[in-house]
């Protein structure tokens, strides 16, 4: 069977590939906490399944333009201004189907074969993947728990070659819920424009943050960094809209037509009853964002403490989204149970197996040693998977 070189250098999404597992278990009878899921465990507010029934009982259900209905465009401009003072035209707008086929919009209009990308590790799994689907590299810097996952600027300032076109930034972000400071965040951003580099930055959590924190976005450090930026966000962590798969990116003026081409040809339009319903997570009210951010403050501010009074867990602090990234390599290399614990992906498994929690390893991300584990779940799941741990590790 012919098979593209394209198609074999890509591997599964480990983060679906776990996530799947645990699910069979579950179908076999056996009792999984999910630590793995990567979607708030709220339903979509109501108001906002009732305009896309509202929008179907109206007939809205024929194509819109490719990059998104103009309200909807309107819309995302209006939010983006309310919520970070930033103004945009809605030229500048294509809504897609989730932020992840948004940053794949951002990468195909952008990138040539032999283009790198600085990435930062532990990085979300699809951003190398879908660089390299354009033939480009992502040039990944690690970072480190113990430095509350900020890059060294002197590491990035040498990865920085002739090649290199752009820089990602996630914050808060997957899988670490770090959030960048200000310092970090001017200091890449002085380097982007000395070395004359587009800034991608993926916004996704951004209205998931703790500790009175107010997102930063790199467009706020001035124009010239946000003529260089390209936003890519969505509604699916903000509103628990997963399922409803609307993202959107905003960019420079010649590469949001050019990605606009690039979805009319590929997709067409993402799905119009969803469009309507992300007109009314945007515009309308905003109290269950506030609901939902505080319920994952509440969880995080359980699960830490209690994951650092395992001994061999060394968990930082996240300031946002809804995942806690420790560090377990003290439990690599160990024997535990009989079961000999060479890598994060054994642990991972071992915890499957023996304690029936389904969680990440992070050299899913980049990240050799740390295990992800999502806050997405109610507390009393997270005691009793905190519980599992506790005896498993012992
Ligand atoms: N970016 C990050 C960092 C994510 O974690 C995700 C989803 O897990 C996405 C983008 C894509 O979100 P969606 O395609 O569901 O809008």
């Amino acid at each position: 069977m012919k098979i593209s070189q394209r198609a074999l250098a890509i591997a599964p999404s480990p983060t679906l590939a776990m996530s799947s597992r645990a699910k069979a278990m579950r179908a076999e009878g056996k009792d999984v906490i999910s630590f793995d899921v990567g979607e708030p465990d709220f339903p979509t507010p109501e108001n906002i399944c009732r305009a896309a029934c509202e929008a179907i009982a109206a007939g809205q259900t024929k194509y819109t333009p490719a990059a998104g209905l103009p309200q909807l465009k309107q819309a995302i401009v209006q939010a983006t201004a309310r919520d970070l003072g930033l103004e945009y035209d809605p030229g500048q707008v294509v809504v897609s189907n989730g932020g992840k086929h948004a940053l794949m919009n951002i990468w195909e209009s952008i990138v040539d074969p032999g283009d790198e990308v600085i990435v930062f590790a532990p990085y979300w799994v699809s951003y190398p993947a879908q660089i390299e689907l354009c033939g480009g590299r992502a040039v990944v810097i690690p970072t480190r728990g113990e430095d509350d996952f900020q890059p060294d600027l002197d590491q990035v300032r040498a990865a920085v070659t002739d090649r290199t076109i752009a820089l990602l930034v996630n914050s808060p972000s997957n899988p670490a819920g770090a959030v960048f400071t200000e310092s970090t965040m001017r200091g890449l951003m002085e380097l982007a424009v000395e070395r004359d580099l587009l800034v991608i930055s993926d916004e996704i959590y951004k209205h998931i943050l703790f500790d009175g924190r107010r997102h930063l976005s790199p467009a706020q450090l001035g124009e010239e960094i946000k003529s260089r930026t390209i936003l890519a966000d969505g509604v699916a962590k903000t509103y628990a809209m997963t399922g409803w798969r609307i993202g959107w990116l905003i960019a420079p003026k010649e590469i949001a037509t050019r990605a606009g081409d690039i979805q009319s040809q590929e997709t067409s339009n993402p799905n119009t009853p969803a469009q309507y319903a992300a007109i009314e997570a945007l515009t309308g009210p905003q109290d269950s964002v506030q609901t939902m951010r505080a319920e994952f403050e509440r969880r995080r501010d359980y699960l830490v403490p209690a994951l650092n009074a395992i001994p061999g867990v060394r968990c930082p602090n996240p300031g946002g989204a809804f995942y806690v990234f420790p560090d377990l390599s003290a439990h690599v290399g160990r024997t535990l149970q009989g079961t000999p614990i060479a890598t994060d992906l054994a642990l991972a498994e071992y915890l499957l197996e023996k304690a029936l929690i389904s969680t990440v390893p992070g050299s899913a991300f980049g990240s050799d040693g740390y295990i992800r584990f999502s806050f997405a779940t109610s507390m009393e799941l997270l005691q009793e998977g905190v519980r599992r741990l506790r005896e498993v590790l012992g």
